[in-house]
């Protein structure tokens, strides 16, 4: 088997698409040690910092002490507690819906939802750009998938129009879009599915903690109530997990036929100790978040005023469009040689041609390390000849 498989991996590497693991030797603060070279982070998911904030870790610590380590089991046999149960209620009134439903990761939340819900002879619209947990919860469905133009409602409305006969329809996107940074537009998808008697689902990872007046996401930025919204506890939160929020009934319905929920062992209960409190923390943490956009906006403004090319709405996402895959590739390897960590994105990942430098934000980073980014931007872009 080895030689089979060091062949194929022979051919990844010859694409250019093989892949490796970093270390990181500290806690995913700002600046971390990688590979044990210090360098300021600008690609992590911990948006507002609450991975390392100090009431989660108590909160977290005084369960893990009465809980122990390990749930034991799936929620349906003995790994459901008190915890689990308050979190979901927690998450529920967090999110303005009736009820949710805990899963171990947002990935596993989103194939709950997609393998449950639809039904042989229904239609799922997705979006180009959606996350890779969205299309391979579309994969294993029992409906066709139809994919629509990023965030192209014309295009949407085309391929819904077209389908009028089907049984069912949904509209599955990402609330922010993981590599693009892009909100999307949830009032007009809305819209699009009352005409045309659709479901919408949203997939809010991005976005919960980060956009609307309290966090909630891209519902509340909108004033709307999509019929199913999928969520992580993984990125602004700070902690695992992933959920879906909606009616009682769908989640009802989730727990008796999500097989990702009935046959996995539920996250231990100190972790839903940790993400209720960080719960708390982002409904009340409102300048936290404004600090966060403006950081972004700050970030926007100067490397465009530099010549790049940025793309996305006012997200914590910030692709800087470098082209070809050998300019980005370059380009974050400079970036590291100057102690700062942001990837490369290529294809497969993104089209062709449209390789980027994904910069992330948070709201811990500092004045000096942004404008030691700024710098270093305008620096190696010169050297590069990207910019003049
Ligand atoms: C990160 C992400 C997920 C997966 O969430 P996990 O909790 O890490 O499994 C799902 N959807 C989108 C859009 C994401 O960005």
């Amino acid at each position: 088997m080895n030689e089979w498989l060091s062949q194929r991996l022979e051919k990844t590497k010859e694409a250019g698409l093989y892949r490796k693991l970093r270390t990181m030797n500290t806690a995913p603060r700002t600046k971390v040690y990688i590979d044990d070279q210090k360098q300021i982070v600008f690609s992590s998911n911990n948006y507002l910092g609450l991975a390392t904030e100090q009431q989660l870790v108590y909160a977290a610590e005084t369960i893990l002490h009465k809980f122990g380590v390990g749930s034991s089991g799936s929620r349906l046999t003995t790994g459901n507690t008190e915890w689990h149960e308050k979190l979901e209620e927690r998450i529920a009134s967090f999110k303005k819906t009736e009820a949710s439903l805990l899963f171990s990761s947002g990935y596993l939340a989103n194939m709950a939802v997609l393998t449950a819900l639809p039904e042989k002879g229904d239609v799922l619209f997705s979006d180009q750009f959606n996350h890779a947990s969205l299309i391979d919860g579309c994969r294993l469905s029992k409906a066709d998938t139809i994919v629509y133009r990023h965030i192209d409602m014309d295009d949407l409305e085309e391929k819904l129009n077209a389908t009028a006969s089907s049984q069912r329809r949904f509209i599955v996107t990402d609330g922010v879009f993981s590599m693009d940074g892009t909100i999307a537009p949830l009032d007009k998808i809305m819209e699009l599915a009352s005409s045309y008697h659709a479901y919408v689902i949203v997939d809010d990872a991005h976005a919960t903690g980060v956009l609307g007046e309290k966090g909630r996401g891209t519902s509340e930025y909108f004033h709307v109530s999509p019929d199913v919204v999928i969520g992580t506890l993984s990125k602004a939160v700070g902690t695992e997990g992933g959920f879906v929020s909606g009616s009682r009934v769908l989640i009802d319905f989730l727990l008796n036929h999500a097989r990702t929920f009935i046959f996995q062992t539920s996250i231990p209960p100190s972790s839903c100790a940790a993400s209720y409190v960080a719960l708390e923390i982002i409904e009340q943490s409102g300048a936290k978040r404004q600090q966060l956009l403006e950081k972004v906006k700050q970030i926007k403004t100067n490397l465009i005023e530099m010549g790049y090319v940025v793309k996305g709405d006012l997200t914590p996402i910030i692709p800087v469009m470098m082209g070809e895959a050998e300019t980005a590739v370059l380009f974050s390897s400079r970036l590291q040689d100057k102690g700062i960590f942001a990837p490369a994105i290529r294809p497969p990942t993104v089209p062709i041609g449209e390789s980027r430098i994904r910069l992330t934000v948070t709201a811990d980073h500092s004045s000096e390390e942004i404008a030691y980014l700024l710098k270093v931007f305008n620096l190696i872009g010169k050297e590069l000849g990207l910019i003049t």
